[in-house]
């Protein structure tokens, strides 16, 4: 399974990949959370991405394409990928077709998760990260079991700082005018299938099992 996660921040992509990836037993590949990873382990590509993530603006195509493909052949994505956050405009789009046609291999949907903007801007204030370890969790839908503390290593939990009011503005916009293009060319390619990404983690859930058949 070769699947692609579209949608606006705080669409619930994270989620469902982890979902999804869960089910089919193939990786979550969030391009995001290999940034962020790369930044708490403080390697070269972490410092450089850095300076455009605090922004909420994209990291080069060229660093953030070779980190993919990086990824994708390691031994653990042979069988599939669920990826979310990438690719996020048309070049980026068109370097995946590129990987995947070098590979033999394909993708076999593009899912649009659909939540509007002031839904968006309600669950992107309560996201909380643990700078430890990189867990997730939402003060009022997945909160930890004591506030502001990671239920896995214990942690203080944070909010990220991308998540703040300003970059969140910055970021929206960079989906809007680089990421939303993207629909267009996937829907050209017959692989595009929209889902409301309203309601529970299990409801949105079941709307993309429904649409995969699966
Ligand atoms: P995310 O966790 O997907 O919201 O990504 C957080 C930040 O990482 C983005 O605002 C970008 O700065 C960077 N980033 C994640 N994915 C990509 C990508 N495919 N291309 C460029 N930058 C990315």
């Amino acid at each position: 399974m070769r699947l692609i996660l579209l949608g606006p921040p705080g669409a619930g992509k994270g989620t469902q990949a982890d979902v999804l990836a869960a089910h089919y037993g193939v990786p979550h590949v969030s391009t995001g959370d290999l940034f962020r990873y790369n930044l708490r382990q403080g390697t070269p590509l972490g410092l450089e991405a850095k300076g455009y993530m605090d922004r909420g603006i994209l990291v080069p195509d060229d660093v953030t394409g070779r980190m993919v493909a990086d990824r994708i052949d390691r031994d653990d994505a042979a069988p599939g990928f669920i990826l979310d956050g990438y690719p996020r405009n048309l070049v980026q789009g068109e370097a995946l077709e590129e990987m995947l046609r070098a590979r033999q291999l394909h993708l076999d949907r593009a899912v649009a998760v659909d939540v509007p903007e002031d839904v968006l801007l309600a669950r992107i204030t309560g996201r909380r990260l643990c700078p430890s370890c990189g867990a997730t969790y939402h003060t009022l839908y997945h909160a930890p079991r004591r506030e502001g503390v990671c239920d896995r290593c214990g942690a203080e939990l944070l909010q990220r700082p991308d998540d703040r009011a300003e970059t969140v503005a910055v970021r929206l916009g960079v989906y809007r005018d680089e990421t939303a293009p993207l629909l267009a060319f996937y829907r050209e390619r017959d692989l595009l299938t929209t889902v409301s990404g309203l309601g529970s983690v299990e409801e949105v859930a079941a709307r993309i099992r429904e649409v995969l058949h699966d």
